[in-house]
């Protein structure tokens, strides 16, 4: 555990040109990595945006910050004030408490793009079908048959804690709700939105200030993917008037249209980088290939993160036309047999 780290909960409270306040609440997500929840309040009703891992200490971390808001900043909001509920995307980090956190305020709405509904209303099929995505994806990059069974588990598909809602209200791009307008932002997750509150944007896992959101190639899951992510970023920078960003991790930023460009920028490197190894490869290669090569200290979890990472980057060079299938007619007559490239 790092000594910089603050006491969590952590909050920070920021304004809005429409006059709402934000607090933004910082609880453990994983062990090594923190997630912000933030409370909105004047901008409509009362509404809390993610509801953190639910893992560890996740849950008391979040009912400790609301306890803060009341005590430091001299807020009267309690759960029972609570009326919606937004989540900004289906990943764990951000929807993991909301089992609990519905339970505390049953009250509230649940709100999420319609494109990660299905995350919340049926967990177990959502699952399934990422799984058998995953599983036809790592036979594509060339993952031996060996090390299969383990990249499915630290997938970490068993997540006990999440009980599937019977409904939830499904947001679309470009809707209002109270002054709160979604941009819906596909790419790092299919139901990405970011939140625009007049001069402030909740970027989510969208834009983030020192990390590039995570890709993953939309073989596995639809509207992933690298190409729905840079349309994403030029979208979000299209947004006109933002003075700051909060995103679901680190730290503010003054500035997303400088980090927008920055993120742009990363990517395209990657790309040229992965097409530069492809061409002065020897042989055809597989997704693996490339990866082992670009990302030779990984361990663990790690190692499939990048795999994908590297994945979305041939998938989008792929889809531009930059690469061919190499093995082509072995690739016809093999069900299982990976994918090997040679540049176009
Ligand atoms: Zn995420
Ligand atoms: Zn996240």
């Amino acid at each position: 555990m790092s000594l910089e780290k603050p006491n969590l909960p952590e909050v920070r409270r920021f304004d809005s040109s429409t006059g709402a306040r934000i607090y933004r609440i910082t609880c453990d997500a994983f062990p090594g990595l923190t997630v912000h929840i933030y409370l909105l309040l004047e901008a409509g009703v009362p509404t809390i945006v993610d509801a953190g891992s639910g893992l560890g200490h996740a849950n008391q971390q979040l009912l400790a910050g609301l306890e803060k808001v009341r005590d430091e900043f001299g807020e009267s909001v309690t759960l029972a004030d609570i009326e919606r509920i937004i989540i900004t995307h289906g990943h764990i980090d951000h929807f993991g408490g909301l089992t609990f956190l519905h339970s505390q305020a049953p009250q509230a709405e649940i709100a999420i793009h319609e494109l990660d509904a299905r995350i919340l209303t049926a967990f177990d099929e959502r699952v399934a079908v990422a799984k058998r995505g995953l599983r036809r994806f790592l036979q594509d990059a060339g993952v031996g048959n060996d090390l299969l069974p383990g990249f499915m588990d630290i997938y970490g598909f068993s997540k006990k804690n999440v009980q599937s809602l019977p409904s939830v209200r499904t947001l679309v791009d470009g809707q209002q709700l109270d002054g709160l307008r979604f941009v819906h932002a596909p790419g790092h997750c299919p139901g990405q939105v970011c939140i625009t509150l007049g001069n402030v944007m909740l970027t989510a896992d969208h834009v983030l200030p020192e990390i590039s959101p995570h890709q993953a190639p939309e073989s596995i899951m639809p509207y992933t993917g690298l190409s729905h992510y840079l349309e994403s970023l030029e979208k979000v920078g299209r947004c006109e008037g933002i003075e700051l960003g909060l995103g679901g991790h680190q730290a503010p930023m003054r500035d997303i249209y400088k980090r927008i460009k920055e993120i742009h920028r990363g990517h395209h490197r990657k790309l040229d980088k992965i097409l530069g190894v492809i061409r002065e490869a020897p042989a055809p290669v597989t997704t693996d290939e490339i990866a082992k090569q670009l990302y030779i200290h990984v361990v663990g979890f790690h190692v499939l993160l990048a795999l994908e990472e590297v994945a979305a980057h041939v998938e989008y060079l792929y889809q531009h036309g930059k690469l061919t299938i190499a093995n082509l007619e072995q690739f016809q007559r093999e069900e299982d047999a990976p994918i090997r490239y040679v540049v176009a």
